[in-house]
């Protein structure tokens, strides 16, 4: 699927003590209860555990997309977490990629068009733009989709279409919640694949949150979390470990 290998840069991620405490009284939710850990240069982190574990709020903290009660996230050094958000919107534009469960495309714009989306907003001059979308549609394989409307497409299409529009400001750390939650097995393989290539052949830093096990045969390493906090972080090195892994999303 991928013809290119495009050199991307290389992020580091360091995450210390973070706590995400929601409400207060009654209704208090302790959401991150003290998390810790560092990636290495582009690693493939699946990070898996019960719902209400706290894995969209780690991926919201660590894209500057909420602030954490306590605690610190580096990025390359840099304190996301004392950025202001001003400084952390130009780090989603030019660091960070993200990718949720639900495609989020522009119905109105076309494959093309929703993919060069960030270009504009991130202001790089128009005549770069085409080179840079035709590169992440080779990558993805939709460059004989660029003229279609998101409707047109399959749900495995769409989703490939938010990676692209996800990689074209060329990020070194791209984040994903659930990408493959709302395909079928198929197409979700077909997702899981694309991002371990992209993971292995550009250099990109992934953090995957999924309950999809299979991802397992792929991540590098195993970030599992429960109550808000990581419970097992290890490397994934041969597939005759996974087994003992099994229910790992199960409370
Ligand atoms: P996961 O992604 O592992 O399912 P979440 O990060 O979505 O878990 O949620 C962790 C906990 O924080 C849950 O108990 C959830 O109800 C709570 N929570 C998440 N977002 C909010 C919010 N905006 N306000 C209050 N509680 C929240």
């Amino acid at each position: 699927m991928m013809n290119e290998v495009l050199v991307w840069k290389m992020v580091n991620v360091t995450v210390e003590n973070l706590v995400k405490i929601y409400g207060e009284g009654d209704s208090l939710v302790n959401a991150l209860n003290g998390i810790n850990f560092e990636t290495k240069n582009d690693e493939f982190i699946v990070c898996m555990g019960p719902s209400g574990a706290g894995k969209s709020t780690l991926i919201y903290m660590l894209a500057g997309l909420d602030s954490p009660t306590r605690g610190t996230i580096y990025i390359d050094e840099e304190e996301v977490t004392s950025m202001t958000d001003s400084t952390k919107c130009d780090l989603r534009r030019y660091k960070i990629g993200i990718i949720f469960q639900f495609f989020n495309l522009h119905p109105g714009l076309t494959v093309c068009e929703n993919v060069q989306l960030p270009l504009v907003i991130a202001g790089i001059p128009k005549k770069e733009h085409q080179v840079k979308i035709e590169r992440v549609l080779n990558l993805v394989d939709l460059d004989k989709r660029r003229n279609h409307y998101p409707y047109e497409l399959s749900g495995g299409e769409q989703q490939r279409t938010t990676i692209a529009r996800a990689l074209v400001m060329e990020p070194s750390l791209l984040l994903a919640d659930e990408p493959t939650g709302d395909l079928d097995s198929e197409n979700g393989h077909k997702i899981i694949d694309l991002l371990h290539e992209l993971a292995e052949k550009q250099r990109v830093t992934v953090i995957e949150v999924t309950h999809d096990e299979s991802m397992l045969r792929l991540g590098d390493r195993l970030i599992q979390m429960a109550d808000g906090k990581i419970i097992n972080d290890f490397v994934l090195e041969s597939e005759e470990q996974i087994p003992k892994y099994e229910s790992l999303n199960k409370g």
